[in-house]
């Protein structure tokens, strides 16, 4: 029993104003389609609003807006010109931030602190970082003139749903692409508030689209012949089907796909700030994260000792309402993916590692799984293979730096690793073996727009970030 309770801190819903029902924004405009499904909460199952499903017709539809608005006013506006729209973008953003948080975590599950002091401002940060290159691009190392590639067709997923739009959407306009952008299934509501933030922002219409629906709207973004580029994150699994779709054409792809990242902690880490790390690798956003930290290699001659104060630390974090500000862990974004997180857990039962999750009362309507990790995992164990995308840490140990640097790269993926050690030389040796877009030392799930990300081998193809963000929307 802790010393004392908190009491509820809720943030209010009031300044989100949800329509019952939401068309696609094509050529600047919400136009209403036939087929509506709902969109619910995940932390209550409560129905938010009715959104469009976009089929073969209405995509053609955006692409061709997205073509005009490309050869007629994007394309041949001057960079300094596309900044002042991107600017101020990024400042609406900024103004309108406690309406997407909320918005946010309602339609995702995500906690609100980490929508209000992640997501909403760094989605922000992007556009004015993407703002600053768009007259500067002679001067970005790509030759002396670089030329867009015009029709962006973009496919996010759920976890971070207005952050990952802004990954696509501000580099893409930046370089003078027009874009099409399919927000995830299940999180399509502030895809659709950044909609109406283009029109506030004068947005000339066509250069920004959204069309929201399922697997097949996506599928048609992407075989569309006039789509020039195809920007993708989400699963290795679509990945695969994205480039044999566009083999063999002349569309540029970049593909942003999942991670089973090794977190190394040596005997030499200051343990309490390792764990710090580690719950932040892996219960931040309840673990829906494409570079989380869910493999924790740590030292043999300190796992005891570390083991001991992350399971003290993991019996603080609270897990529940979603808009409370207290909450460290919400809700799981869909029943698909509970399922999955189930399955997978009971495989490592199964397959003899053991269990604990920290005594938590879970709420009885949404989905919810509590913080868990394993410990006695062995590399063969698919727990300490698989991308599980929830709350789950898997925990090996090792005895030398050299069994740590084998095993971290002992997987199909190579999105972003972590080490956690006093020495300065170790942290530059390790990084340098490690098979890993990003290396973080001594902190964890660190994001800034100047700085690239991307990954190796399955992870994925391609930056996003920074100069080499642009590179993937220019012609060279
Ligand atoms: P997903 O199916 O790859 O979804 C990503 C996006 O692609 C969604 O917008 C999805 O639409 C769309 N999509 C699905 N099939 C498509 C197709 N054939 N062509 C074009 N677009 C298509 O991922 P998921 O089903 O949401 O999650 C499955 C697993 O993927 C997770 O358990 C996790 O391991 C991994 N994942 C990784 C990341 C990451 O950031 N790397 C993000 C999300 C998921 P729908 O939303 O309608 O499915
Ligand atoms: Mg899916």
């Amino acid at each position: 029993m802790s010393a004392f309770e908190y009491a509820p801190a809720p943030e209010s819903r009031s300044i989100v104003n949800l329509q019952s029902s939401y068309g696609l924004f094509i050529d600047g405009e919400f136009v209403d389609g036939d087929d509506r499904r709902k969109t619910i909460s995940p932390a209550t199952e409560e129905v938010l609003a009715e959104v469009t499903w976009a089929g073969t017709a209405d995509v053609d539809r955006a692409v061709k807006a997205a073509r005009r608005a490309y050869t007629k006013v994007w394309g041949p506006m001057p960079g300094a010109e596309r900044a002042k729209y991107l600017f101020r973008i990024a400042r609406i953003i900024a103004e309108r931030s406690r309406e997407l948080a909320v918005l946010e975590s309602l339609n995702n599950g995500k906690p609100i602190k980490e929508s209000r002091d992640v997501d909403v401002p760094l989605a922000s940060a992007h556009f004015f970082y993407y703002a600053g290159w768009a007259d500067k691009l002679p001067y970005a190392g790509f030759g002396a003139d670089p030329r867009p590639l015009g029709v962006a067709g973009q496919v996010i997923p759920w976890n971070f749903p207005l952050l990952m739009l802004a990954w696509k959407i501000a580099p893409a306009l930046a370089a003078g692409n027009t874009v099409v952008l399919k927000p995830a299934e299940t999180t399509p509501l502030t895809a659709l508030l950044f909609a109406e933030i283009c029109q506030q922002a004068d947005l000339p219409p066509g250069v920004v689209n959204i069309v929201t629906g399922a697997g097949e709207t996506g599928a048609a973004i992407v075989n569309h012949p006039d789509v020039d580029k195809v920007a993708f994150t989400g699963s290795t699994e679509v990945g695969r089907i994205i480039a044999r779709a566009v083999a063999g054409t002349s569309k540029k792809v970049t593909l942003e796909l999942g991670g089973k990242a090794a977190n190394i902690v040596f005997e030499d880490a200051a343990i309490d700030q390792a764990v710090e790390g580690i719950v932040n690798g892996i219960f931040f956003n309840q673990g829906h994260v494409c570079c989380a930290g869910s493999r924790l290699l740590v030292q043999e001659s300190v796992a005891d000792q570390l083991l001991e104060s992350l399971k003290r630390r993991m019996a603080t974090l609270r897990v529940g309402d979603p808009l409370d500000k207290n909450t460290d862990i919400g809700a799981i974004n869909s029943a698909e993916q509970l399922s999955r997180i189930k399955t997978l857990a009971d495989v490592g039962e199964g397959e003899g590692a053991d269990r604990w999750s920290p005594p938590c009362q879970l709420p009885d309507r949404g989905f919810w799984f509590a913080p868990t990790i394993f410990t006695g995992v062995s590399q063969a164990h698919r727990i300490a293979r698989e991308e599980i995308f929830g709350p789950v840490l898997s925990v090996l140990t090792f005895r030398t730096p050299a069994e740590a640097v084998e095993k971290a790269n002992n997987t199909p993926y190579g999105l972003s690793a972590g080490i956690w050690t006093e020495k300065g030389s170790r942290i530059l040796a390790i990084a340098d073996q490690l098979r890993a877009g990003v290396v973080w030392a001594n902190t964890f799930n660190k994001f800034d727009p100047t700085s690239p990300f991307g990954g190796y081998k399955e992870s994925g193809y391609g930056r996003e970030g920074g100069r080499h963000g642009l590179e993937a929307y220019l012609a060279q």
